[in-house]
């Protein structure tokens, strides 16, 4: 058998960014007006920073408006809470995004229910899980809407297939659940205290990671010619690189996936990195449109 399709995310997220840019260049031109996302950091930790910069020089790369606050581990939750409620206010802001994680003294779900649920762009006030759980119009997590573009493109139609994600987490597991169901998959929902894992997973057409495990699913637990979507993204010691300056051991990037084995088996894989990851930003400049277009009335712009 030969191995399995790459799914390249990188190529489907810049066709993605460039159907935003677009989108967004006509509403400037039928409007004059220009979306503008707001993303906060707190804290120094050097994956969050990466992220935000990283979402910064997207959107206005798509012609949006970004705008930063960046706040050290010592701001008090009342002073977070004050500016969320400001920018909820702020006709020009149209996205508001807390980066997470959030320091351990500030309640995180009190912020994020703060945020407006029209503004809630990553899709995690309880208002658009709700609506992602029973069909209305929500604004749905990234990285698990970016997966399931990505397997409606590869697919076609997704109905009747079997489909297991392996992950609760409100994030990840839980909305990609929904969306498959949404799409008439069966969904099996795997996790920590799930017996005979690799059995459920051979069942599956469709079989989601989303664990946070570097490579635990192996490919004697993948049914011959399925989809597999790593969602995982862990960083391990790579000794085969060699040395630091600093004399440590380089590391590298793998997802929940045994990359190796599984593409032998699979019909079709993501990488990591290069797969989920990329989408996952794109997935945001979109939502950051439609939230702009639904907050003005517009029209759906179909991204
Ligand atoms: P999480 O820690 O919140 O959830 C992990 C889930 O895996 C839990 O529900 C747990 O029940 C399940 N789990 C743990 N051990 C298991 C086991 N041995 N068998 C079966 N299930 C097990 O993590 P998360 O936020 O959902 O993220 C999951 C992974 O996805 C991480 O590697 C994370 O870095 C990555 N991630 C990637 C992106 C992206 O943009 N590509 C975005 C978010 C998360």
């Amino acid at each position: 058998m030969s191995d399995a399709t790459i799914i390249d995310g990188k190529v489907f997220a810049a066709k993605l960014r460039e159907k935003v840019t677009a989108v967004v260049s006509d509403l400037k031109e039928k409007h004059g007006l220009m979306p503008g996302l707001a993303v906060v950091l707190v804290g120094e930790d050097p994956a969050s920073r990466v992220y935000v910069t990283s979402k910064a020089k997207q959107t206005v790369e798509c012609g949006m408006e970004s705008i930063e606050y960046r706040f050290g581990d010592d701001i008090d939750e009342k002073t977070l809470l004050d500016l969320i409620e400001q920018l909820n206010g702020d006709p020009k802001v149209n996205g508001i995004l807390v980066q997470l994680p959030l320091p351990k003294l500030i309640d995180e779900q009190k912020i994020l229910s703060t945020i407006s649920p029209d503004k809630d762009v990553d899709g995690f006030h309880i208002l658009n899980v709700g609506r992602l759980w029973t069909g209305g119009d929500a604004l749905v997590p990234c990285t698990p809407f970016g997966c399931a573009l990505m397997l409606k493109d590869f697919h076609g139609s997704l109905s009747g297939k079997n489909a297991i994600v392996i992950g609760r987490s409100n994030i990840v597991g839980k909305p990609m659940a929904a969306l498959l169901l949404a799409e008439s998959c069966t969904v099996t929902i795997a996790h920590s205290r799930t017996d005979d894992l690799a059995g459920k997973c051979r069942e599956a057409d469709i079989v989601v990671a989303a664990v946070g495990r570097p490579e635990m699913i192996k490919g004697d637990w993948i049914k011959p010619g399925a989809t597999v979507i790593d969602v995982g993204i862990n960083r391990v010691d790579a000794p085969e690189k060699g040395l630091k300056e600093d004399g440590t051991v380089k590391t590298k990037l793998v997802g929940d996936v045994e990359f190796a084995s599984v593409v032998k088996v699979a019909g079709a894989i993501t990488p990591v990195p290069g797969g989920v990851g990329p989408m996952t930003i794109a997935c945001l400049l979109r939502n950051t449109v439609v939230a702009f277009t639904r907050q003005n009335g517009f029209d759906d712009p179909g991204i």
